[in-house]
């Protein structure tokens, strides 16, 4: 398959181009040239597959004339090698659980095959590849484990010194072998402007073959579609086989896109709601037709506090931009942090299930609106480990048995090396890797 850009300059690439690129010339996103719909034997079949199946049958057609049967059949199963289970947490309310992988967060399907696709899809040559990123926190841990030993690929991470919890930390630092965890002494925004500088140095591209692992890349876009497939059929069994509503907490809008692009592969789904923070561009352009983006405000669910969401020409691109179209399977709603912790607490205390504050948002998000006659799971996208400090002020006592069963993952290990915030010494470090 082919991949077209949604500039206004429209341009059409190949995979290798679409993933090792991430952006087009003119800086807009890439989609698939088409959308394959799934025949009807596949959804029939759809109940008994496991997850590596599903993967494959599902990624096949984008992927067939670049990989070969069996690459794509490793590859699914070498990503897809944990479980991602549905639980009802009462009558028609289900939780899609992302976060039994590597760093407990949802992004690790997408890290992983990323990788996995790059290393395939890497033109020979003798120059070095690196794939180099900047982290708040969240994207380095899934990334730096996605490539964790993939052959071929370096992997510097870069984080701001001191800014990061220690239990982020570790899940970048503790890996060694290819994965170069390198703390800037700066904030997070100096390690982004860094990047940024690499990536447009034709001095260090002529000997670094530097790459980018964001989550606009296709490569990580795509498998994020198995969850909703996963989730839909699972649901299905529970409820006697009713089209669930599915509801996606939103940060970038990536993820919510992989879940709509498998509806338009044919994946039975009654409508879908993104749950936002107060970072609120998507549900204000929904009500008013207006797209504003705005500066971050912080909130208890950091991994969605973004004020222009990235991945959203993508959303609006699978409904022809055309908002009446999206409004009609599509609605968007906030949550605020009271809500967030107000919803950790009473969850916990009536239903026994302990939620992090992203997967709040998204419980909140499906349990508002849904209407008597209909069913729906959200999916929970990181783990409560990962936020234990809100889980603190709400649940001390879940906060402090967590604690118990995480153990040392809290200390600091490991090793990583220091750098100033200048783009020399980063050039350097990168041409001596
Ligand atoms: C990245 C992330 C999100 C948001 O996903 P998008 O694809 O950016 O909308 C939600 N929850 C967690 C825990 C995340 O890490």
């Amino acid at each position: 398959m082919l991949f077209k850009s949604l500039g206004s300059t429209p341009q059409t690439v190949s995979l290798s181009d679409a993933v090792f690129k991430g952006l087009a010339d003119d800086g807009s996103l890439f989609m698939p040239q088409s959308v394959p719909v799934l025949e009807k034997d596949f959804f029939d079949r759809l109940p008994a597959l496991t997850l590596p199946e599903i993967a494959f049958e599902v990624l096949h057609p984008y992927l067939e004339e670049d990989l070969k049967y069996s690459e794509l059949k490793e590859m699914v199963e070498s990503t897809f090698s944990f479980p991602i289970p549905l639980n009802l947490i009462h009558d028609n309310v289900g939780v899609l659980e992302l976060f039994h992988g590597p760093t407990q967060a949802f992004k690790d399907v997408g890290a992983r095959f990323l990788s996995r696709l790059m290393s395939r899809l890497h033109p020979v040559s003798d120059k070095k590849m690196v794939v180099l990123t900047a982290t708040s926190g969240d994207t380095g841990g899934a990334v730096a484990h996605g490539f964790y030993k993939v052959p071929g690929i370096e992997v510097v991470v870069l984080f701001p010194e001191g800014k990061i919890s220690p239990y982020q930390q570790n899940q970048m630092t503790s890996l060694g072998y290819n994965i170069h965890a390198v703390a800037v002494d700066g904030a997070f925004d100096d390690c982004q402007r860094l990047v940024k500088q690499a990536f447009n140095d034709r001095d260090l591209r002529q000997s670094v073959a530097v790459t980018s692992a964001n989550s606009i890349n296709l490569g990580r876009l795509l498998p994020q579609m198995i969850y909703y497939f996963q989730g839909v059929a699972r649901m299905m069994e529970q409820n006697g086989g009713r089209p669930p509503v599915v509801c996606v907490p939103s940060g970038n809008f990536g993820n919510i896109t992989a879940a709509v692009l498998a509806h338009k592969m044919g994946l039975p789904v009654k409508r879908f709601v993104a749950a936002t923070n107060v970072n609120d561009v998507i549900p204000r352009f929904l009500h008013s037709g207006n797209y504003e983006p705005r500066s971050t405000i912080a909130t208890l669910a950091n991994a969605m506090d973004v004020g222009d969401p990235s991945n959203w020409p993508r959303l609006f691109e699978l409904y022809q931009q055309d908002i009446e179209k999206l409004k009609a399977e599509v609605s968007a709603l906030v949550v605020t942090d009271d809500e967030i912790k107000e919803t950790i607490q009473s969850v916990f205390e009536t239903h026994n299930y302990l939620l992090d504050p992203h997967s709040a948002t998204g419980y909140l998000g499906l349990s508002r609106g849904l209407k008597k006659d209909e069913t729906g799971f959200f999916v929970s996208t990181a783990h409560p480990v990962k936020f234990l400090e809100t889980i603190d002020s709400v649940l001390p006592q879940e906060a402090q048995k967590i604690r118990a069963d995480f153990g040392d993952a809290f200390d600091i290990k490991g090793s990583h090396e220091m750098m100033d915030n200048s783009y020399k010494s980063l050039k350097d470090y990168l041409l001596e890797l």
